[in-house]
Parts: structure tokens; sequence; C-alpha cells
């Protein structure tokens, strides 16, 4: 069974549409995607219709990626095999999407006193209905030619702390994966090695999200170096976290694939293993 928990859409960052995102998993032969926008669930609609007129087959698990604070980082977690229907959920995410609207335009508003003007304008242009995310805003960066790089964007303006940096008013982590357990949802950290943080801290995060009853934890990443895995393999056992494999895909490029090399160690539990969802699977598959 090929599977993949983590991947966006233009609701939130990603370049594709729904409908284009489950066209990308068929040819990439997945069994099974969950599709997780930054704080919204709006892509699930349009990718269920599209699945509905395709002959092949493939479980699209209902998901979404809440931005959180913790002592400084924003932590990103993952609600998944949810209700996305659940009213609820659907308010608490309106809240989300409020406070996201709140800050880019507060890092507007540090761009246009270095001299940039009218960004925030020109990035819901590209947003539509979906989630504006520091990535709109970084885009029209460069396509002004303020800076030569999306990354160059986040190293001088965007990034934790930098000239045009606000830090929101997220929600913590205890609230998320209460919004996704009420949602019937399951909750885990995504990607745990990315948040720059010294070894120390990450366990601090981990130890203080399973107190809060936090299920899981991503495990696995198409490019991570195989001691990072072999971490966040021991970390996920220490601490009785269910894996999560995701690709984090937001579109086609040479680093990043739907579904591929996302193998992890046997000792580890899938979070998906007792699924209703996923029934139809071969047990072992599973
Ligand atoms: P936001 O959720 O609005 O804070 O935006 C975060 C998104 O921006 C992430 O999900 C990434 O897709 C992208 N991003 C964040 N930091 C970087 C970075 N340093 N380089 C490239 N993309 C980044
Ligand atoms: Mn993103
Ligand atoms: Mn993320
Ligand atoms: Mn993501």
């Amino acid at each position: 069974m090929k599977i993949d928990l983590h991947s966006h859409t233009h609701y939130s960052d990603g370049h594709l549409s729904p409908q284009e995102l489950v066209m990308r998993a068929h040819q990439m032969q997945l069994d099974v995607l969950a599709i997780t926008d930054h704080d919204t669930t709006q892509a699930l609609a349009d990718a269920r219709a599209y699945q509905d007129t395709q002959k092949r087959a493939l479980t699209i698990i209902s998901g979404v990626e809440i931005t959180t604070r913790w002592h400084g980082f924003d932590i990103h977690i993952l609600g998944l095999n949810l209700d996305e229907h659940q009213p609820a959920l659907i308010n608490h995410l309106a809240m989300q999407s409020q406070t996201r609207i709140d800050r880019a335009q507060q890092m507007c508003a540090k761009l246009a006193k270095c001299g940039i003007e009218g960004v925030f304008d020109e990035a819901m242009v590209t947003v539509g209905q979906g989630q504006i995310t520091r990535a709109h805003i970084a885009q029209v960066l460069v396509n002004r030619g303020v800076v030569s790089t999306f990354q160059g964007a986040f190293t001088k303006y965007l990034g934790k702390d930098k000239r045009a940096y606000v830090s929101a008013h997220w929600i913590d982590i205890a609230t998320a994966i209460q919004w996704v357990h009420s949602a019937g949802g399951v909750a885990a950290i995504a990607h745990p090695a990315s948040y720059d943080m010294k070894i120390k801290w990450l366990r601090r995060l981990i130890g203080e999200f399973v107190l809060h009853g936090g299920d899981g934890m991503e495990v696995t990443h198409p490019n991570m170096q195989a001691t990072k895995k072999a971490l966040l393999a021991e970390l996920a056992i220490e601490y009785n976290l269910k894996a999560v494999v995701g690709s984090d895909f937001h579109f086609p490029s040479r680093w990043t694939e739907l579904g591929k090399r996302l193998a992890i160690s046997p000792e580890l539990t899938p979070i998906w293993h007792n699924w209703d969802v996923l029934s139809q699977f071969n047990k072992e598959d599973v």
C-alpha cells in the first residue's frame, strides 16, 4: 500500500488544485492520500468530487495542518482522519484564517516600512478563497525582484525574527489536539526535525505533546538523512507515538514527490493501522 499523509493544494500554499493533486497521486500510484492544507479543509470536497469521476482507486483522508505557537516556535500539528464537516472545527479554522489575515497585514505593514508597498493586496490575488501564508508573500517579493530567490524572502524578511516577521497569536498545542480529537481525528507533530531547535527542546516539545494526548509524529520525509530518520524513529518509540509518513508535497520538484522514499522501520506503529477507512486493504500491507 502506497501512502502519503501530508500534502497541500492551492487552498493554502500548494501550487496544484485539488483535482491536479489527485491526478498526480494517480500518476504516482498512491493508494492513500491525506490532504493537509494549512488551517483549512476546503480542498477535500473538490478532491473527492473529482476522485468520484475516476476509475483508479484512491482513498482520500481528511486532514489539516494546524499552526500553533509553543515557546516562540510555530509548531505545525497534523490532524488526520477527522470529520471535516464538524461545525466546531469549521469555526475554529475560520478563526485561524482571521489570524492568518491579521498576521499577513502586519507583516506587509513592516514590509511597507522597508519601502516595499502594497504586498498584501498583491498576495491576496493569488490566495483566492484559500489561506494566506508566508509563501504567498514570498512569491510577491520574488515576482517584484525584491529578492532573487523564494528562500531569500525568508532569509531576509519573513523568517523567524527577520525584518518583516510577526509572531502571531496562534493557538497552543493542547488546543489543536483538542480540536482534532473532538472532530474524531488523530493529532501528530508535523516535520519535528525542521524546527531549528536543540534536541533538548525537541524532547520537551514531544513530551508536552504526549502529555496533552497527542497521538503521533512524522518520522520521515523524502530528503531526510538516515541519521535524522533514526533519531525520529527512536523518539517515536520512546514516547510511544505512532508513525506518520508524508512528503509535505507543495508542488512537483526534484526534491519532493508524492509517496516517494517514505519507508519506515518495522519497529514503528503506523498511525493508520487501525483506520476503518482502510479496512479494504490487506492487513499486512496496512
Ligand atoms: P506560514 O504557515 O504562513 O507561516 O507559512 C509557512 C510556509 O511557508 C511553510 O509551510 C513552507 O511552505 C513555507 N516556508 C516556511 N519557511 C520557509 C523557508 N525558510 N523557505 C522556504 N519556504 C518556507
Ligand atoms: Mn506550506
Ligand atoms: Mn508545516
Ligand atoms: Mn505542510
